[in-house]
Parts: structure tokens; C-alpha cells; sequence
């Protein structure tokens, strides 16, 4: 069997940060051809421009996963510049950090309209194309916050805890398509969405610290195998997971 990904052809939501990014090089290293989307035009041509160090088959794409016009697009802009679609990671996403009885509905929708309904919108577009080929893999990118709650954090728990179903009912729905929907859920990771988070909430990096058994933050270099398993054939029979990626958080 052959194990690797050359000749794939991936999307990589939030491409442009973190753990998006690393996925995504980690993904051209090990030989597919990769579109990556995120809001910012300048952040997405910055982003494919350092890519191309790895590979010249990156492709940026300017898109809001929450809505399916931008999400069309950059189906449909991956599919006119590598010819297929085999991999869809859905990992943009973001909080908004108040306890729940501060939230407005703004506030809650946009969490839930990027986390959720972009997976969703994201998943739904890639699906002819997978079923088509007869093979697939959806990888979901959740969180820690699938699990557990937090209480500056109800809308992102929600839409991550979501996640997990979606993720499930994915596996269920296209299983007999020969695709594969999974859930990753990495713990505390350094990046741009948790260093404001470390900045501004007292003692959280002495917790996060101390919670964690491995006693260290994660970095998004640590979600790269993952990636490559579950985007690869050496995961074809497994389907409808949720692993964590945490440093053993959620076994502590
Ligand atoms: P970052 O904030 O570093 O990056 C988020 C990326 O998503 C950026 O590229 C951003 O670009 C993009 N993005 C945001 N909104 C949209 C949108 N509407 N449409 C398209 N792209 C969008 O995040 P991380 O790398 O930390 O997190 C990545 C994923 O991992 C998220 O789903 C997060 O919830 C999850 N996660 C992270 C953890 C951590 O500790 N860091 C822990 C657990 C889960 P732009 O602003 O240009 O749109």
C-alpha cells in the first residue's frame, strides 16, 4: 500500500496562521498540492509565497468559509488549477472571549457561522468531488473545547463540541463513498489565537502549564502527523474519530 500523498490534492482552511500553515507545508512536504484560503488577500499572498519554498503546486484562495459563494470559489478555483480534491482540511476558526450572559447574538453567530457552519458549507462542497473519485478525507480540526467547557468560551465550546458531531455524522453519511471524516483536537497550542489569550488572562499560562502533563504548550508543528495519517490511505479504516493532539490534557 502506498502511504504517502503525492499527486493529492488538499484545501486548507485558515491557511495563513498557525496550525492552517504548518498543515498545509507539511502536507506540500510530503508531496500534495495544496490551496490554502484565509479573509486577508495580502495574508494569502504573503502565505503561498513563503509556501512556495516547499513546492511550487500552493494555491492561494481569499475566502470567508462562512459563506458558501467564497466557498464555491475556492472549490471550484482548487479543482481548475490541480483537477481534483482529495483532502479537505476545515481548521479556520476563532472565539470570542466573554463570559455567555455578555454575548450578543453577533457575537455568538460569528463564532458559530466560522467554527461550525464554515466546516459544514466547506465539507458540503467537497463532497461531489470526493464521492466521485470514490475516495476522500475530511479532517476537522476541533479542540480541547470539544471536551470540556469554558467559561469565557460558550460559543467556540459549542461549535467545537459541534464539531465532533458533524464529524461523526460525516463519517456515517460517506462512509459506503469511501470517505473519511475526522476529528483532531489539539490542546493548548502557541499561536496567534492563544498569545492574546496568554497576554490578557491572568495566571492562564501558569495553568495551561501545570494542567497539561506533558508541561508544555503545544506548537502547530506538533499537529503535523496527525495530518498526514488522517490525510493519507494509512487511515482508511478509520473514520467518525475525535483524537486528541493535547500532551495528554483530556487523559489527565
Ligand atoms: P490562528 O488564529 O493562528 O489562525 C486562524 C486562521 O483562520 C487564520 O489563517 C485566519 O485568517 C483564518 N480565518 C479566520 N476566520 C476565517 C474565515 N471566516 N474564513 C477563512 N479563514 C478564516 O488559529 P490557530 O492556528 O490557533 O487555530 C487553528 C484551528 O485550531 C482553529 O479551528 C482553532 O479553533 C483550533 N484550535 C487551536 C488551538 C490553539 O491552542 N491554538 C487549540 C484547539 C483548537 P484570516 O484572519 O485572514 O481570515
Amino acid at each position: 500500500m502506498e502511504l504517502g500523498l503525492k499527486g493529492k490534492v488538499a484545501i486548507v482552511t485558515g491557511g495563513t496562521e498557525g496550525i492552517g500553515k504548518e498543515t498545509a507545508a507539511v502536507l506540500l512536504r510530503e508531496g500534495a498540492k495544496v490551496a490554502i484560503c484565509s479573509r486577508r488577500p495580502q495574508a494569502v499572498e504573503a502565505t503561498v509565497a513563503e509556501l512556495k519554498g516547499i513546492s511550487g503546486d500552493v494555491l492561494g484562495v481569499p475566502c470567508d468559509v462562512a459563506k458558501p459563494e467564497d466557498v464555491g470559489r475556492l472549490v471550484d478555483a482548487t479543482v481548475q488549477r490541480f483537477g481534483r480534491l482529495d483532502i479537505l482540511v476545515n481548521n479556520a476558526g476563532s472565539t470570542v472571549r466573554k463570559p455567555p450572559q455578555d454575548f450578543t447574538l453577533d457575537d455568538w453567530n460569528s463564532v458559530m457561522d466560522l467554527n461550525l457552519t464554515g466546516a459544514f458549507l466547506c465539507a458540503r462542497a467537497a463532497y461531489p468531488l470526493m464521492q466521485k473519485a470514490g475516495h476522500g478525507k475530511v479532517i476537522n480540526i476541533g479542540s480541547i473545547l470539544s471536551l470540556f467547557g469554558a467559561p469565557y468560551a460558550p460559543a467556540y465550546c459549542a461549535s467545537k463540541g459541534g464539531i465532533v458531531q458533524l464529524t461523526k455524522s460525516l463519517a456515517l453519511a460517506w462512509a459506503r463513498d469511501g470517505i473519511q471524516a475526522n476529528a483532531v483536537l489539539p490542546g493548548w497550542i502557541d499561536t496567534e489565537l492563544t498569545v492574546t489569550a496568554r497576554n490578557e488572562v491572568p495566571g492562564l499560562n501558569d495553568r495551561v502549564l501545570a494542567r497539561t502533563p506533558a508541561g508544555r504548550w503545544g506548537v502547530p508543528q506538533d499537529l503535523a502527523g496527525i495530518a498526514v495519517f488522517l490525510a493519507s490511505p494509512a487511515s482508511d479504516f478509520v473514520t467518525g474519530a475525535a483524537i486528541p493532539v493535547d500532551g495528554g490534557y483530556s487523559a489527565a
